[in-house]
This record gives structure tokens, sequence and C-alpha cells, in this order.
């Protein structure tokens, strides 16, 4: 049977130079492990042809869909703050695009199918773990309402990889709103070709923000644009304690996507020092790190599009700078608005935004000082606005701080609310329910807790049991319901297991 479904290739077509016509490596015995039929509706594709064979043959690489002019993408990058100016795509390939059902355009691409012109030392493969990873905590990221490339398939190509250990190889299907990276701007701007910066700028702004496409100021308000997003993004990490782990500039798109779940983890007992992949011995991509990282890697983006900021360079770095110094700020403003509706808060307090971001702040104080858990702490937390301090204060002594640890500024919180709900209708008990609600519908109850996803993937990889996986991904597709299909996926691990816990990049 012919599964198949129709890309256009406007990436490869309108930027030349910018790819390598490349096709993926056929993988011998390819086998579906993974379909993801939502996202597959979304996109307006045949969901039932392309979950059967034909699907596993095009997702694997073993046959290319109609249209598809598949190609190898250039980009550079700071890894870690040092600049590598040739990185690629060592182990992807972009098939191509489809417009979705919403009219936007998509990347589609494979990770894992083989060697390219860009693979340096690399293999070019991928193994079945890491990239079932991909798809559970692309799809929490997404079920969370953050902005994320997603999964479409993951299949097993029935070759061993060889890493530490022999693994099973994987290919993933992953659709993103573009793969363009700061990375991407920097691949030209290092080799001095502003004219190829400029048309990967116009590219991107026609893609990624139309309405200034000709507008005079148009690259210095992609860089604007790009700032924005990511100063929401970051914010929405640090809202649900998402780790990237390797922020590096190839690492983060122009779209304010999250991308490359490699070395990635959630915190559990709230700490801005927390660091779980095994290469980031400095801390550098630390979780309190990540709003400084993503300014940093914007400055580089803004040193690639200088050229074409002004015609005068001193104009031109102003400018930059005039954006780069304002991220930080902006980079609050979402934080607060975020952290509002987790405090169950609708309102500002006046004119007065300091004042919520020290109650904020001085919230994640009482959970750092007493080691308890970030996302049950503000689950119980929905439980005290209802007029039941019991479980919040519950979490305090079971991580062996005092019971009354947060109640003190459980009584700044209130005092907070009592101003904002002065003059409406709703009564005490029937104001604190509905904040409650509320709140439970932005503070999830299920995040990809690490010894979850672990025993998920060891599962799939060890003894090709995909039960713990299915599970796990169905509960995270419903963060917010506190049933007891998710109860076993809402509890900490062992803070001993979470101390040894490791990620591990380039798997
Ligand atoms: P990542 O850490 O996945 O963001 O990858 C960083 C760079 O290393 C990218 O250029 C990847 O294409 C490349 N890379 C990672 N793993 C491999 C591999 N197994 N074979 C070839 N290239 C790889
Ligand atoms: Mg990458």
């Amino acid at each position: 049977m012919a599964a198949s479904f129709t890309l256009d290739n406007s990436y490869g077509r309108d930027l030349q130079g910018f790819s390598v016509p490349w096709h993926p490596e056929a993988a011998p015995a390819p086998k579906s492990l993974f379909f993801n039929e939502p996202l597959a509706e979304e996109l307006g594709l045949d969901a039932a042809s392309l979950s059967g064979e034909g699907g596993a043959a095009i997702f694997a690489g073993n046959a290319v869909p109609e249209g598809a002019e598949p190609v190898a993408q250039a980009y550079a990058g700071h890894q870690f703050g040092g600049f590598s100016p040739q990185l690629g795509d060592g182990r992807a390939i972009l098939l191509g695009e489809v417009i979705d059902r919403a009219g936007r355009r998509r990347d589609i691409a494979l990770k894992g199918s083989g060697r390219t012109p860009f693979s340096r030392g690399g293999d070019g493969k991928a193994a079945v773990g890491p990239m079932l990873r991909e798809v559970l905590i692309g799809e929490a990221m997404h079920a969370l309402g953050i902005p994320t490339t997603r999964a479409l398939a993951v299949v097993a190509t029935g070759e061993p990889v060889l890493r530490e250990t022999v693994l099973p190889g994987a290919v993933l299907t992953r659709v993103a709103a573009s793969h363009i990276r700061v990375g991407t701007f920097q691949f030209f701007a290092a080799r001095g070709d502003v004219e190829r910066v400029r048309q990967l700028a116009e590219y991107t702004i026609a893609r990624h923000d139309p309405d200034l496409v000709g507008a005079p100021k148009r690259f210095l308000g992609l860089l604007e644009r790009v700032a924005e997003r990511q100063a929401e993004l970051i914010a929405q990490w640090m809202n649900v304690g998402f780790i990237h782990g390797v922020m590096n500039t190839d690492n983060m798109t122009i779209s304010g996507e999250t991308i490359d779940y490699g070395p990635c983890a959630f915190v559990e007992a709230y700490d801005p020092a927390a660091v779980f992949s095994s290469i980031d011995s400095q801390g550098r991509y630390a979780f309190g790190n990540q709003p400084s990282i993503a300014r940093w890697n914007l400055a580089r983006l803004a040193e690639s599009l200088l050229p074409l900021l002004a015609d005068d360079e001193e104009q031109a770095t102003v400018e930059a700078l005039r954006v780069i110094d304002a991220f930080p700020a902006l980079y609050r403003r979402h934080l607060l608005s975020g952290q509002r509706a987790k405090l169950g808060l609708q309102r500002a307090d006046g004119a007065d935004d300091g004042a919520d971001a020290m109650l904020a702040d001085d919230w994640l104080a009482v959970l750092h000082a007493g080691r308890v858990d970030f996302t049950l702490a503000w689950r119980r937390l929905a439980d005290a606005a209802a007029g039941d301090d019991a479980p919040l204060r519950a979490l305090f002594s079971s991580a062996g701080a005092d019971a009354s640890a947060p109640d003190a500024w459980l009584e700044r919180w209130r005092e907070r609310w009592a101003r904002e709900d002065e003059g409406t209708s709703l009564g005490g008990t029937a104001a604190g329910a509905a904040r409650a609600e509320r709140m439970r519908r932005v503070n999830p109850w299920v995040i990809p807790r690490n010894h979850r996803v672990e025993e998920a993937l060891a599962a799939a990889s060890d003894d090709e049991d995909l039960g713990p996986f299915d599970r796990l991904l169905d509960a995270l597709r419903h963060p917010y319901d506190e049933t007891a299909d998710n109860a076993p996926y809402a509890e900490p691990a062992a803070a001993d297991v979470t101390a040894g816990y490791r990620t591990y990049c380039g798997t």
C-alpha cells in the first residue's frame, strides 16, 4: 500500500547554498514504535495510511514522499560558549514542508537517518531511547502549552547503533515551525557572507513574521520578535521547572519553539543551581541560568544581523544593544505574568509589578529553603486557595522542613487576593474555589518526571516493551488531571535518585 503525503521545499528552493540535497539512508527492518495521530490530523495528513507499513517506510527514510527534495541544512553554533563554524544536520534530513490545517508552514524532518556531509566524526544515527524521549518531552511540553517541535513518528530501524553499549537504532520524524536557528545565521555571518545573511533574514521574516515583510526596519524587527518569543518561551520553561540542558546557539530556534530534547530534565525540588547534564560541569546551562543564556544567544544573533541593521556600524550596534539590554525586563514581564496565573491572581496589583514579583520570588525562596517538590508545591497551593492548607504543609514536613514554613507567606498571599477580590460579587468560599480551579488549569499535576521517563525508555529500548511508554505518554497528555490513572506519574523520585540523575548529549 502506498502511503504518502505531498511536500513543498521552500527552504531548498528559495535559499540556494543553505543546504545540500541529500537522501536518508534506508533502514534494514523498519518497525513503527510511535505515530502521532492528533499531530497528523493537525497537519492534514492521511493518518490512516501513514500509521501503517507505508508510513513506517517513509518515517524510516526508505521511501521519500511525493514532491520531496530532501536536504541537509547548514548551520554553525556556539557550543558551551565556543564557536563551531560548521555544524549542520549531521544526522538529520529536512524532507520538506507541509501547510497544516491552520495554514501554517511546518517542517518535516528525519533525525537519525544516516550520515550527511555535515556528520563530521558522527555515525548519523540515533537510538530508540533518546528518540522516544523526544516524543515524551515534546508531547508533555505541548500539553503544557509551551511552544515546541513535536514528534510525528518514531520507527525502529532494525539496526544496532554503537554508543557506550550497543543500542537499537531509530529514526524520529520531527515537525517544527522551522529549523532555522540562531546558528543558521551565524553560519553565513561567520563567513562574512552578508548577502546570504540577508536572504536568510528575508526568508525568515516571510515565514515567521510576515507582517514585517517590506518594512524599512524589518531586520531589527526580526531581532525584536525573536527576543519577544524567547523571553516568553524561557519564562514558560522556568514556570514548569524545565531545564533544556544544552542551550547552544544551534539549539535556539528563531520560531520560539523548544528544540532538541537531549540532556533536558525537570527540576524536582526547586533549585536554581540544578544541572543534570553530564557534560555541563560548569553549570553553564543550570536551571536558573537559562534567562541569561537566552540573552547571550540573542546577542550572537544580533551580531550576525548587525550589517543589516543600519548602514553605519555604530548605529547598528546601538540599536542591537537596545534589544539585548531590554531582554531581562521583557523576560521578567513574561515570568511574572505566568507566575500571577500560577498564584491564582487575575489582575495586576495596581501598577505595582514589583510587589507581585517579590511575592512570587519569596514563594520560590520558601520552596527552595524547604527543598519541596516544585510541581507539587504549586498544585498544593491550589488546595490552599480552596481553603485547605494541610496538603501543602504536609509536603513541607515530608521534605524534612517545618510544616509551618509556608504559613507567613500564605498570609501575605491571602492579603494580596483579598485586595483583588474587594468589590467583586463572589464571597470568600466561592472566590477561593474559583481561584483553586483556575490554578489547577495552569499548575500541572503531571510533568515528565525523570525517573518515569527513564523507566519507560529502558523498557522500550531493552525489552521492546512499549507499555510503560504508552501509559506515561497518556498521562503527560493530560497534565492537569488529578486522576487515579495519573497518580503514579505525579510522585517525585526519591531524593537520592534525583541527586544521582545524569543526562547525556548526542545520543
Ligand atoms: P545536538 O547535540 O543534537 O544538538 O547536535 C549537535 C551537532 O552534532 C549537530 O550538528 C548534530 O547534527 C551533530 N550530531 C549529533 N549526533 C550526531 C551523530 N550521531 N552523527 C552525526 N552528527 C551528529
Ligand atoms: Mg541540535
